[in-house]
């Protein structure tokens, strides 16, 4: 599946209209350059799940939770570990509780990173600094089912 977005603001949507539709255990892997807009997605998913505080880029603590929404968030920035082992940080155990997780540089992350998830590219479109083009992918049953959803909750709104 694929689409583009053309603000911050588009970005967040997309988000938001993804959340309702998440379960226990859902992982979403976001791929993209800095600046991509991986945090601004976040954002708006994050909002949709209830989440209240604030949410702020987990670079440079690797994980940030938030518990006070529908489901909890778990919200990893792995870019760091680029250079460390994912295992001593046990970020398996986030990934086998009952939250979602939603992972920003899963490339550094690979052994410890579950077989089935979600995986969201997101790339600038060259037309302008604000266009962004979203590639979804899902690998495993419940992945497939969540982009199912997501495609009709997505046609319904428009
Ligand atoms: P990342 O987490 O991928 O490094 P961020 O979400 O932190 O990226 O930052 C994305 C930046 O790009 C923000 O400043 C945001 O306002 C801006 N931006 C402009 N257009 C878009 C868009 N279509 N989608 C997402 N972010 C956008
Ligand atoms: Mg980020």
């Amino acid at each position: 599946m694929e689409f583009q977005t053309k603000s911050a603001t588009e970005t967040e949507s997309i988000g938001q209209q993804l959340a309702p539709l998440l379960l226990p255990g859902d992982l979403i892997l976001l791929e993209g350059d800095l600046g991509a807009g991986k945090t601004t997605f976040t954002r708006g998913l994050a909002q949709a799940l209830g989440v209240k505080r604030a949410i702020k880029s987990p670079t440079f603590t690797i994980i940030r939770e938030y518990r006070d929404g529908r489901l909890p968030l778990f919200h990893m920035d792995l870019y760091r570990l680029e250079h460390s082992s994912a295992e001593d940080l046990g970020l398996e155990e986030y990934f086998e509780g009952n939250g979602v997780s939603i992972v920003e540089w899963p490339e550094f992350g690979q052994d410890v990173i579950p077989e089935q998830y979600l995986r969201i590219e997101i790339k600038r479109t060259g037309e302008s600094d604000d266009g962004r083009r979203f590639k979804l992918t899902a690998f495993g049953q419940r992945p497939t089912e969540l982009l199912r959803a997501l495609k009709e909750h997505l046609v319904d709104e428009s």
